[in-house]
């Protein structure tokens, strides 16, 4: 299971309500403050955790039956699709098109033959059989808005590893907005809302890179996202040296940076901006942030810290 690389913090009081459980292989963790809570706080939060079941059975890449990769089995014909698989699939390619391709999408073959192909539920190992060789891009994916369809130019297999979770949360979110004090923590990927046990906004532990025990930075935030992408969250080949974010330019897993720390008005766009810093490397990483409009933090994998410019407001 992927390890946290941020954590709400602000043990709650008795009279709150907390909540975990387990989707997209990830420990998902709801915290709602009030006291006490609110009669239709336990309706709610069963609700909030029934949209990360769905956004995984639409988006996930180790279930065949999953929409995602059934679509990946209609090449050349306009599909139709579901609009939240149309969702992901839209910020992905945009994204990936703000990246200059290093974020992209269609990575699923790669991290297969890398070795991130086992379902975790089952343990069973996903393997495709698409033909070998010959490039894919994001360029071979193409939408239409008006007929809410997908085209798959080439055989490929589909990721959005990068952006279900934060498509989950802000669904989730959006869930408990009527309760509005609470925290949402999917493995390291945060929606705060509203004020802590302590009626303050929420504080942020940022795990460091390199020292899993150690904070590296605190923040303070609230009514936003906060989604951390590292090196360390996810590993497998050979004494586990390869890790979950891959380089699609260059064939192997991303090497320049530790972790991105990035603060959006939605999960859904810090968490995949977040991973295409990473692939991009601290600087064009930094301007993408800025460009985009969000904010962040990179720390490369020699422990510098490059943050955009409005970053350090929201350290503690
Ligand atoms: P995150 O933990 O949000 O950084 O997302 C990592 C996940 O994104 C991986 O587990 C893959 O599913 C997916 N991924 C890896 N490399 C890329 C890439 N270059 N572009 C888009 N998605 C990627
Ligand atoms: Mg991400």
């Amino acid at each position: 299971m992927q390890s946290p690389a941020g954590a709400a913090q602000a043990p709650p009081r008795a009279g709150g309500f907390q909540r975990s459980e387990i989707w997209m292989d990830t420990l998902v963790s709801i915290q709602i403050v009030g006291d006490p809570p609110r009669p239709d706080c336990a309706e709610r939060v069963k609700r909030a955790y029934a949209w990360f079941e769905r956004v995984e059975k639409t988006c996930s890449r180790f279930d065949a039956e999953s929409e995602l990769m059934r679509l990946s089995g209609h090449v050349g014909a306009a599909t139709p699709v579901s609009p939240m698989l149309f969702e992901c699939l839209r910020v992905a390619l945009a994204v990936a098109a703000s990246s200059q391709g290093a974020f992209d999408p269609t990575v699923g073959f790669a991290l297969e033959r890398l070795g991130f192909n086992q379902n975790y539920r089952d343990g069973h190992k996903h393997s495709s059989s698409i033909p070998p060789g010959g490039r894919v891009s994001f360029r071979d994916v193409r939408l239409d808005a008006a007929r809410q369809t997908v085209t798959l130019r080439k055989p490929l297999v589909l990721d959005l590893g990068a952006v279900a979770k934060g498509m989950a949360i802000d669904l989730a979110a959006i869930e408990l907005q009527p309760l509005r004090n609470f925290a949402i923590d999917a493995g390291g990927d945060l929606y705060v809302s509203g004020r802590n046990p302590q009626g303050n906004p929420w504080r942020i532990g940022i795990q460091h890179p390199r020292r899993p025990e150690h904070l590296g930075v605190c923040l303070i935030a609230s009514d936003c996202a906060v989604c951390t992408s590292g090196d360390y969250e996810r590993t497998a080949g050979r004494g586990g040296a390869d890790h979950h974010i891959f380089d699609p330019r260059m064939g192997r897993s991303a090497g320049a940076v530790a972790s991105v720390t990035v603060i959006a008005p939605s999960a859904l766009l810090a968490d995949a901006l977040g991973t295409a810093a990473f692939v991009l490397g601290s600087k064009r990483g930094r301007s993408l942030l800025e460009r985009s409009g969000v904010e962040g933090l990179v720390i490369t994998a020699e422990q510098q810290a490059i943050a955009t410019r409005g970053f350090c407001q929201f350290l503690a």
